[in-house]
């Protein structure tokens, strides 16, 4: 598949620069076209190895059936980037939004809303393949919320294990869960806070 055929600027949105942008990386290098796997068109900065990607162009590669025939692989020694600072769409310029993956390793994705595309810093893609995450589901709205709620219930726990010690929620906890085994737990809440 041709570059150009993807190219947000020949699709004729004239909010778009048809210039575009150096990587925020140390050198700034110029992106060059590139695939990300095979059928599957990026542009590539050459030093830091992170991607620009489309993600029509990443849904019509997933339709070609073409990740089937992947064999991900993760480098052994590849973690995330720490929470670098925001990064500017090198399409748009506009500050992309950061989103979590919430796999393992937690990838921190950046997406573009305007342009409807990812950047993936290097290894980033390599170990979405490795983890089998579809780059569609981890950036859907439901995947987020999951997300989202999963962290909220995190600081809760945290919360209440700082408040009332571990040793005490763990018991809590057992407890619950004994409850909702009773074939009448409310009845046997009254029980236990008020006596009989
Ligand atoms: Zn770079
Ligand atoms: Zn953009």
């Amino acid at each position: 598949m041709a570059w150009t055929k993807a190219d947000p600027f020949l699709n004729g949105d004239t909010t778009m620069s048809n210039t575009w942008h150096c990587c925020a990386c140390d050198h700034r290098p110029a992106l060059s076209e590139q695939s990300l796997s095979p059928g599957l068109p990026t542009r590539e900065c050459v030093e830091c190895n992170g991607h620009w990607v489309r993600l029509d162009d990443h849904r019509e590669w997933v339709a070609s059936g073409a990740p089937q025939a992947e064999a991900p692989e993760l480098a052994e020694h590849w973690l995330p980037e720490a929470d670098s600072p925001a990064r500017a769409c090198p399409a748009c310029q506009r500050i992309m939004e950061r989103l979590r993956t919430g796999g393992q390793p937690d990838i921190r994705i950046d997406r573009c809303v305007h342009c409807h595309a990812v950047w993936l810093d290097g290894g980033e893609w390599a170990a979405l393949q490795f983890q089998q995450a579809r780059l569609d589901d981890v950036l859907s709205d439901m995947w987020q919320r999951q997300l989202r709620e999963a962290q909220a219930q995190e600081r809760r726990d945290a919360q209440v294990r700082q408040r009332h010690g571990a040793e005490c929620i763990d018991e809590v906890l057992r407890i619950r869960q004994w409850l909702q085994q009773q074939a009448e737990p409310g009845v046997v809440l009254k029980l236990i806070r008020n006596g009989w």
